[in-house]
């Protein structure tokens, strides 16, 4: 149920039958899926012992039974307090200062997570990669406060998407999308608008300057063997370099040489 539901605070005893409190909470802690859950203790077993052992195994208080209700309230709020609070802050760990995109420690995440649910439900997934062009020269004429600028609205058109979509600053001025859910084909069509909405931008402090960037594009039916969420970055990257080579501003996607299917 912690896992369907996801709530926010689990009151939980310590004697029960089957599986008792403790064994609950461990396993509670030890599933990524269910590890942030605020687990308070509500226990006549409130004996020295029994405290610091469900305190130590990761629950937030322990509430001797009998107990005022007033009291396991206020309890109730501050623990949800804290909870907010961790949520917040594990967020900020996963975002980029400078786009609002989700960073490259959580599209390595993300990205691991999302292949290996695709392959488990056979369902798509699509990798693109994104990339400035001649990016280095932008800075050097306008310089880097505008190539920041140039930045920060390139994030905006990719993270104009599905709420689905996973939109990240993989490095400097590379950036990633996985979109769940959506196969190659579908993809393109969204990513060629972002390409067209992003060349024709106009910049106010400098009219007529025009910015672009390339794309490649790969999802997990075409791509390179083995089916590994690094492979599916490979295959995205050589799609990217194909790009760049046929002359930039484009959308380009990965095939191979030799189709074996
Ligand atoms: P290409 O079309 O082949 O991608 O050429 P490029 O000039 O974009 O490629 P290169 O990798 O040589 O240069 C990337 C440049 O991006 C160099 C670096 O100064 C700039 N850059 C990387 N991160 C940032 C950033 O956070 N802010 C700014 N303003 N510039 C950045
Ligand atoms: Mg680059
Ligand atoms: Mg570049």
């Amino acid at each position: 149920m912690a896992k369907e539901l996801k709530p926010d605070v689990i009151l939980l005893d310590v004697d029960m039958p089957e599986m008792d409190g403790f064994e609950l909470i461990a396993r509670l802690k030890e599933d990524p899926e269910t590890q942030e859950i605020a687990v308070i203790f509500v226990s006549a077993a409130n004996e020295p012992g029994n405290r610091v052992r469900g305190l130590d195994l990761g629950a937030v208080d322990f509430i001797a039974k009998p107990f005022d209700i007033v009291e396991l309230k206020a309890r109730l709020r501050s623990a949800l307090r804290v909870q907010h609070l961790i949520r917040i802050l594990a967020q900020k760990a996963h975002i980029d200062g400078l786009s609002g995109l989700w960073n490259r420690t959580y599209f390595d995440q993300r990205l691991n997570a999302e292949f290996s649910e695709s392959i488990r439900y056979n369902k798509p997934l699509t990798l693109v990669l994104a990339d400035l062009d001649g990016f280095k020269s932008t800075n050097d004429r306008f310089g880097h406060l505008f190539g920041d600028f140039v930045i920060e609205r390139f994030a905006n058109i990719l993270n104009s998407g599905r709420v689905s979509d996973i939109a990240c600053r993989y490095g400097g001025e590379e950036f990633a999308i996985i979109l769940p859910q959506t196969t190659m084909a579908e993809s393109i069509d969204v990513i060629e608008r972002y390409r067209n909405q992003f060349a024709n931008t106009t910049w106010s402090d400098h009219p007529g300057l025009v910015v672009t960037a390339s794309f490649g594009v790969c999802d997990i039916e075409s791509m390179e063997l083995p089916p590994l969420p690094k492979t599916l970055f490979m295959s995205a990257d050589q799609a990217m370099y194909r790009a760049k080579q046929g002359g930039r501003n484009r959308v380009e996607r990965f095939f191979t040489k030799v189709n074996t299917k």
